[in-house]
């Protein structure tokens, strides 16, 4: 789908900024319901990954809560979101416990050890909670070992061998999360070992959890799969409901930043300096690596005139990548990364002091709403 970012929308827009289109939000939020609408499955929102709370008007029409990683994003889940909120935690501590039971529909532990401490705490303070486990089904396609949950000595999940039955009489559900950027046939196989080892367990289970990681909104990404298997599984165990818990495939591709060119300097070549960090804003491009796209720009040559661009940090590898451009970059040009939602603002730093970008809604009818400007007090309240 087209980007409604015109020239007239960009001179608007002070930088830095990210700039969510609600269109673009919503056609992600459609995919997914026809998902939902075709398998019967429930669909939450993964707050680690995309948590632009002033959204979630749109999101909750389509989705059926969020999932949560401990006490804050339960927090925010039940604020804004206002539906169901499933909270996993590699390890809950003593005294969130209480809070985030409070406030939680599913709470699912990490190893059988804190599932028995925390057990009658939670269904003191909410009876209606419903408990699970997180297992881990040994397999996964995750493409570095970085996002691979079921590595060596992975501490995500229970495992095989650890499984303890007697948690069968206060669980409802299991829960896995073995993908990462994966198509429908990474799940099916992560599904097969899943079921080879879990699956006797459930009859005495009321639902599943097939975690976050499905692309489902990517190109390509094979949906009439996905409705199969999951259809499938339904049909082979009709009693359970199926959760997915998606956060990169509600924001991909919904959103920019942009930033503007405040300086060019030479040395063996020409490099523009960003008033974004490409370490402070768009980690993933460092951690992962991956290179983000930028609008009208191609591969280094292949246009003619070639920049690195760079963020206005001190740290020298603060490099968003190698560039060409069919024209002159010039001072005060503004620079579109594109599919810049997901994990970027929820992992953004102000180190060195730099600003968090702004964050920008372009709404449906093409208005445009400013919703956060960060600045000096930022900062300072991360500190003391
Ligand atoms: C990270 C994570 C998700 C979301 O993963 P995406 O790759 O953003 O879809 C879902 N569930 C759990 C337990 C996670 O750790």
């Amino acid at each position: 789908m087209q980007s409604d970012i015109s020239k007239e929308i960009l001179e608007q827009i002070p930088t830095p900024c990210w700039l969510l289109e609600e269109k673009l939000l919503r056609r992600n939020l459609e995919i997914l319901k026809n998902i939902k609408d075709k398998t019967g499955v429930k669909i939450l929102l993964a707050l680690k990954g995309y948590a632009l709370w002033k959204s979630f008007d749109l999101v909750r029409e389509y989705l059926d809560g969020c999932c949560a990683s401990g006490l804050n994003e339960a927090l925010l889940a039940k604020e804004e979101f206002k539906k169901e909120v499933h909270t996993y935690s590699p390890a809950f501590k003593e005294e969130e416990i209480e809070k985030i039971a409070q406030i939680s529909n599913h709470l699912v532990f990490n190893s059988i050890n804190q599932l028995k401490k925390f057990t009658k705490k939670a269904k003191e303070v909410n009876k209606d909670i419903s408990l699970g486990l997180r297992v881990n089904p040994g397999i996964s396609a995750a493409p570095v070992e970085l996002y691979n949950p079921c590595a060596p000595y992975s501490r995500l999940g229970v495992t095989k061998d650890n499984f303890d039955e007697s948690v069968l009489e206060v669980i409802d559900g299991l829960h896995f999360h073995a993908l990462c950027e994966e198509d429908a046939s990474s799940l099916e196989v992560v599904l097969k070992a899943f079921i080879e080892k879990f699956g006797k367990y459930f009859d005495k289970l009321k639902w599943v959890n097939f975690g976050g990681g499905h692309h489902i909104t990517k190109k390509g990404y094979n949906k009439e799969f996905l409705i199969r298997l999951l259809r499938d599984f339904k049909a082979q165990y009709p009693h359970l409901q199926i959760y997915l818990e998606p956060g990169e495939a509600v924001g991909w591709e919904s959103g920019v930043l942009i930033a503007s060119v405040l300086d060019i300097v030479e040395n063996g070549m020409k490099i523009a300096i960003l008033d974004i960090s490409a370490e402070a804003h768009m980690p993933d491009t460092i951690i992962m690596p991956y290179r983000a796209e930028v609008r009208g720009a191609k591969e280094p040559n292949l246009l003619p005139y070639t920049y690195r661009l760079g963020g206005n940090t001190c740290l020298s590898g603060d490099i968003m990548g190698d560039y060409s451009f069919s024209k002159p970059l010039q001072i005060g040009d503004k620079i579109i990364f594109e599919d810049q939602m997901h994990y970027t603002m929820v992992k953004a730093t102000t180190f060195n002091g730099i600003n968090l970008p702004s964050i920008a809604i372009l709404k449906e009818d093409k208005a445009i709403e400013i919703i956060r400007k960060f600045g000096y007090e930022d900062f300072k309240n991360r500190l003391s």
